[in-house]
């Protein structure tokens, strides 16, 4: 593995562990011709995929955004770091086994709240409401019916949407009656 700071060929590992979930190899790194330390993980990768977005463009696969997508959403919610690590690796193995390679940034989309509602009913909504870009309090209570009251019951307070997350396309302001 070639160093990422000065480009030196031959970087030692110094020491190689599973990850949280075992589904990865964590391997400490240290380069000898600068010093530089850094950490890759190896995964078992069943297929290349493609990701065909809204706009008709492809592009590769970013596993490190989904899992950026699902941390934003889970959020200084109690969840453990091993569940959550084996949400992405589970929506990743079901992308990688549906269609011919290519899935649609919808179906991730689908496959991440499929995953989080079991999960976590709040970071299921904020996840929602970013990817679904809500814009108005009828969207939340059209989610909230989804999930059978559940939240009420537990006290929590529907969430603000969340900003962090790309969202698909810029909110625009609806007419008034748009509704109907
Ligand atoms: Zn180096």
């Amino acid at each position: 593995m070639r160093c990422p700071f000065c480009g030196g060929p031959d970087t030692q590992v110094k020491d190689s562990r599973p990850s949280e979930d075992s589904a990865a190899i964590r391997r400490r790194r240290v380069c000898p011709d600068c010093g530089g330390r850094f950490t890759t993980f190896e995964r078992v990768q069943l297929r290349e995929l493609t990701v065909l977005k809204r706009s008709g463009k492809r592009m590769p696969f970013d596993r490190d955004k989904l899992q950026r997508s699902i941390d934003v959403a889970l959020r200084k919610r109690p969840v453990e770091p091993e569940r959550i690590e084996r949400l992405v690796s589970g929506v990743v193995r079901r992308l990688e086994s549906t269609g011919d390679g290519e899935v649609t940034s919808e179906a991730i989309g689908e496959a991440v709240m499929e995953g989080l509602k079991g999960l976590d009913d709040v970071a299921y909504v904020r996840f929602a409401s970013v990817y679904k870009n809500f814009r108005e309090a009828q969207d939340f209570q059209d989610l909230l019916g989804t999930l059978g009251g559940r939240l009420a019951e537990d006290g929590e307070p529907a969430p603000e949407p969340v900003e962090e997350i790309e969202s698909p396309a810029p909110p625009r302001r609806r007419p008034a009656r748009s509704r109907s």
